[in-house]
């Protein structure tokens, strides 16, 4: 933009006093310090891009936002209103995956609110034309791999992300809690896995290789989510789990329509890795995407 000689204001968050500092630092970079641990790893959006590159194919061929919240938890906005800013988008398919009751702080629901919103999801759908929603939810699991809903009302989903938000900043080795995690049968995607935040924790540390060789034995797939505080998981992660044969999902975790954009960090931490596509459940047409899960449950 500032080679381009237009102001550094039309830059989101960036006022005149901001703009003014960064053209000083461009005369004159400022030294840059260590990048803290709970800072490392990130990928700038132009990063991301680069290394996206030309490849239009990523963009293109990308299928599926497999996480997004409405207002029935933490969202800002009503299923219709998601899904049409996802038509837009073109996808053929997403999942609304709120927030389960475990984690009030966030709205989280109950069967009952599910049961509700599955109605008003078929409803949507019955109007759309060439998406289709998929009826999710990011379930709360535990440090033991529990979920915190009702069996019954998990098996009428059409997809389970399972989430830690508790005990994120533990620093012993937490292998065995995401193998309960994945050993739980209705848990089809670990979401943002690591649970890292920037520049307020660098996440959980495990076995990589062990988590990511139990979930490709199971056929379940690792999150790669493209909120930019998570990037979870991370470049560094994603070079483990390409040379094991593990499955990944893409999900913005969208709480409003600008973070749908996210998904080019996702895409650009996949393309930097070298990841191929046929492994990311979101390139997958929708029918082989139900097979899928319907596999996992146990569902012919
Ligand atoms: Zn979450």
């Amino acid at each position: 933009v500032a080679a381009e000689g237009r102001s550094l204001t039309e830059l989101r968050s960036v006022g005149p006093w901001v703009g003014r500092l960064l053209h000083l630092w461009f005369e004159d970079p400022p030294e840059v310090p260590e990048v803290p641990a709970t800072r490392a790893g990130f990928m700038s959006l132009a990063e991301a891009r680069a290394a996206i590159g030309d490849d239009d194919s990523w963009r293109r061929e990308l299928r599926a936002d497999l996480q997004m919240h409405t207002v029935y938890s933490d969202g800002s906005e009503t299923v219709s209103e998601v899904a049409a800013h996802c038509a837009e988008r073109g996808y053929e398919y997403i999942a609304i995956t709120d927030h389960s009751k475990g984690l009030p702080i966030a709205g989280g629901i109950d069967e009952a609110t599910l049961a509700g919103q599955m109605d008003e999801i078929e409803r949507v759908n019955a109007d759309l034309d060439g998406l289709t929603i998929l009826r999710a939810l990011e379930m709360n699991i535990g440090v033991d791999g529990s979920g915190d809903m009702d069996p019954e009302a998990l098996k009428q989903l059409d997809l389970v992300v399972g989430s830690f938000h508790s005990q994120l900043r533990k620093t012993e080795d937490q292998t065995e809690r995401y193998l309960a995690a994945l050993e739980n049968p209705f848990v089809h995607i670990v979401g943002h896995p690591r649970g890292r935040m920037y520049n307020r924790r660098r996440g959980l540390d495990a076995d990589w290789k062990v988590v990511f060789e139990t979930a490709a034995a199971l056929g379940k797939a690792m999150e790669i989510n493209a909120q930019p505080a998570r990037q979870d998981l991370q470049v560094e992660l994603l070079e483990i789990a390409r040379d094991t044969e593990v499955l990944f999902s893409i999900g913005t975790d969208a709480h409003y329509e600008s973070e749908l954009d996210n998904v080019e960090f996702s895409l650009g931490a996949a393309a930097k890795v070298g990841i191929p596509k046929e492994r990311i459940v979101n390139f997958w047409p929708l029918d082989r995407f139900r097979a899928w899960v319907g596999e996992l449950q146990g569902r012919p």
